[in-house]
């Protein structure tokens, strides 16, 4: 039997690092903002995973960006890490940007494309959704 993929990643002064198992479910681009904010950049991406398959090393710090919502921080870099939602309590989105391998996890579409930025071109043709796939709206 194949061995289950293991990716690692972690934040920029390594306090605080991650191990997920297996395929992500999705890897999205994300243009809300919330992550704005969240990340100081002017869009993220992120790859879902069962938060069973995730195991973090270091204590990041979370802070509720909205009821339910959980956003994961190393409090010693500032560097963000991961969004987890009640809604989605199972899963745990981890941020592309802090995959050792982050080339490798390619987006697949775009999510909260209602709120990107007007002056951002974006030439890929992937589908856009106006906030999530379960909400089901392209735009
Ligand atoms: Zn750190
Ligand atoms: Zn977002």
């Amino acid at each position: 039997m194949a061995h289950e993929t293991e990716w690692t990643g972690g934040c920029m002064c390594g306090a605080v690092q991650f191990q997920a198992l297996g395929n992500a479910s999705w890897v999205a681009i994300c243009h809300c903002e919330s992550c704005r904010r969240h990340t100081g950049g002017i869009l993220n991406a992120a790859a879902g995973f069962p938060a069973a398959k995730v195991r973090f090393n270091g204590d990041p710090s979370t802070y509720a960006s909205s009821p339910g919502v959980r956003r994961y921080f190393c409090r010693v870099c500032g560097t963000s890490i991961a969004y987890q939602s009640e809604h989605w309590a199972e899963d745990i989105h981890l941020f592309v940007g802090t995959f050792d391998e982050c080339r490798k996890m390619k987006p697949e579409f775009h999510i909260f494309a209602e709120e990107h930025l007007d002056w951002l071109a974006i030439s890929d043709h992937l589908p856009r959704f106006r906030t999530t796939p379960s909400a089901g709206e392209t735009i």
